[in-house]
């Protein structure tokens, strides 16, 4: 495409071009007359703008552009009204400005020959040619141009309402660092008001000690490189707000920033570290109850085999005819007490899986507890003895008449655990049974002299099958079930259990029943 003139230049043409006719009276002058007015028509006809001259708002004169603009040929466009070639809504701006002689360029629709519309720019000028008022007006189809503007400003609209609608929060930023926009995004996220934001520099969405610490690289950034940091920013209370901020500057005026909240993926990541501290301690809960489920069966066929043996073996030994009738009876007793430590363990396990099927309950009757603990007194004196061990009771004053109505059974069933095992880990010393009577519920203990039980094995001693691993010397016996049947009674007649040791000294356990 050549050179398309400005209006300007063709206004600065036609100027000369009066000028030349005004000089043109004489005869000598028609020549070059002729010859100006052919070069003004080429001119004009090279002109992309359509060119009208009108008087009085008829078209006197109009180039190839003009004509081909609204469609119709040189000879239709000439003598024809300005306002037949503008819509009914423009024609008024149209007329006004030819009457007022308005030289700012200005927008009207055009009517085509053929009825179709455009968009026309006008710009007009009005020229005295010859003692007669002309206005030459140049017209362009903008039509092109007011669709891509409106199709700008609609891409605009839909960028603004997507950059509204992000959850992210989007910053824009001026060449200070300071905030010029902000979307909707980041004021949910932080909790500011617009106006409390724009305008404030970046930083100060940051602890300024964090800034201190580590700046925002505004270098890097003028570097043309995205820059991605984590870091907390400061909510509008103060609160801290965990967030992935990514920036750059995508323009020469300007930075852009998208800040994700990271509060929800902080919780997860928390919560996950939480379920998977779970799950590994479920685990090594899983995998501690295996071990002690067989460290319990190898423990049972011991527990199991050894009377066994006993039964077995001694009853092998009554078969023989010439068993004199002293051996016999000691063989007898072996057969007897093994039969009942078997018994024991039978019992025990039966209980536990008894308590823990749910298939155990309490009955509540009234019952004198001196004579319950008398009884279980009377029970173990005979062991006691051949422990080399004292029994004691330690009874309140006037107590006699105290009445309790819980399971009596059940409590005799703990206190006779608490006593074997006392008199087991104790050898030459003193266990003393009692209670004290406390607010609204009896205090029982059972308290020896014995070895006491380690520190590090406090906290699981009412764990099922757990017993200490002692060294060689002392030889331990039991199934590890004994104290957590106790604990188990104890809780479901509403009490609660608990102990207290000091190694070499001894321990206490204590337990309370409620006084209903
Ligand atoms: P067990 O039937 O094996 O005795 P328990 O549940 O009654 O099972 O006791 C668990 C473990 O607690 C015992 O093996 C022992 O190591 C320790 N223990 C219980 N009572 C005492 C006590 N009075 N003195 C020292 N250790 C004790």
């Amino acid at each position: 495409m050549g050179h398309k003139p400005t209006y300007q230049e063709l206004a600065q043409r036609v100027k000369q071009l009066e000028e030349e006719l005004s000089l043109s009276r004489s005869e000598k002058n028609n020549r070059k007359l002729i010859d100006s007015e052919s070069r003004y028509k080429a001119l004009s006809e090279a002109a992309h703008e359509g060119i009208f001259i009108t008087e009085n708002g008829i078209c006197i004169e109009a180039n190839q552009a003009g004509c081909n603009l609204f469609g119709y040929s040189i000879t239709e466009i000439i003598g024809m009204h300005a306002l037949s070639i503008f819509t009914d809504e423009t024609k008024d701006i149209v007329l006004h400005n030819i009457k007022n002689e308005v030289t700012d360029s200005y927008e009207a629709v055009g009517v085509r020959k053929d009825g179709s519309l455009f968009n026309a720019e006008i710009r007009g000028q009005n020229y005295n040619y010859q003692g007669r008022n002309v206005r030459i007006a140049a017209i362009r189809d903008i039509t092109e141009q007011k669709t891509a503007e409106t199709a700008l400003k609609e891409s605009e609209a839909k960028f603004r309402e997507v950059v509204e609608n992000a959850g992210d929060g989007i910053l824009l930023g001026n060449l200070n660092g300071e905030i010029i926009d902000a979307n909707h995004g980041f004021l949910k996220m932080t909790g500011f008001d617009r106006d409390e934001i724009v305008g404030q520099h970046i930083s100060k969405i940051f602890d300024p000690k964090v800034i201190k610490e580590r700046p925002l690289r505004f270098d890097l950034l003028n570097k043309g490189q995205s820059i991605i940091i984590e870091r907390d920013i400061v909510g509008k209370n103060k609160e801290l707000i965990p967030i992935e901020m990514n920036s750059k500057r995508p323009h020469a005026n300007y930075y852009l920033s998208i800040i994700r909240d990271l509060r929800e993926r902080k919780k997860a990541e928390k919560d996950l570290k939480k379920t998977n501290i779970e799950l590994r301690q479920a685990k090594e809960k899983a995998e501690e109850s295996d071990r002690l489920k067989s460290a319990f069966l190898a423990n049972m066929s011991h527990e199991i085999r050894t009377p066994m043996n006993g039964i077995l073996g001694f009853s092998e030994l009554l078969k023989d005819e010439n068993c004199d009738v002293k051996s016999r009876n000691e063989y007898i007793n072996v057969i007897i007490e093994s039969g009942m430590q078997l018994l024991n363990i039978i019992n025990d396990v039966l209980e536990i899986s008894r308590i823990e099927t749910g298939q155990i309950k309490v009955e509540h009757r009234e019952f004198l507890v001196n004579k319950a603990i008398n009884d279980i007194a009377s029970f173990f004196q005979q062991i006691v003895k051949e422990n080399h061990n004292t029994l004691v009771l330690d009874i309140p004053e006037n107590t006699d008449q105290l009445v309790l109505k819980s399971d009596e059974s059940k409590l005799k069933q703990v206190l006779t655990n608490l006593i074997n095992n006392a008199l087991k880990f104790t050898l030459n010393g003193k266990v003393t049974v009692g209670y004290s009577i406390k607010d609204g519920f009896v205090q029982f203990y059972v308290k020896d002299t014995g070895i006491g039980i380690p520190d590090d094995f406090m906290n699981k001693i009412f764990d099922r099958f757990r017993q200490v691993e002692y060294n060689d010397q002392i030889k331990q016996s039991g199934t590890g079930l004994g104290l957590s049947i106790c604990q188990k009674l104890i809780e479901l007649m509403s009490g609660e259990i608990w102990v207290t040791t000091e190694k070499d000294k001894g321990s206490t356990f204590y337990f309370t029943l409620p006084i209903l």
